[in-house]
């Protein structure tokens, strides 16, 4: 049996520009107050305190959503088109 080493967690963080927040997927437990972060699909992401309007108003990151189901069924399949 696994522990559960593949825990995630859900955080609003804005994009390059600062404008756009998207709703990323981390690793761990909860945002622990790091700086900065790579997301499950990939993105580095400066982290800041969302407030209630950024977990509202942010899209959930479409491929970290899909990096966790792949992951989630088992099926183990990496095809990124390297
Ligand atoms: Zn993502």
């Amino acid at each position: 049996m696994k522990t559960n080493e593949r825990q995630h967690y859900w955080l609003p963080v804005p994009d390059r520009t600062g404008f756009q927040w998207n709703r990323h997927a981390f690793r761990g437990k909860h945002w622990d107050g790091r700086p900065s972060d790579t997301s499950v699909c990939g993105v580095p992401c400066a982290m800041a305190k969302p407030s209630e309007l950024d977990w509202f108003q942010a899209p959930t990151c479409r491929d970290c959503t899909e990096a966790l189901i792949v992951e989630q069924s088992g099926t183990g399949i990496s095809e990124n088109g390297k």
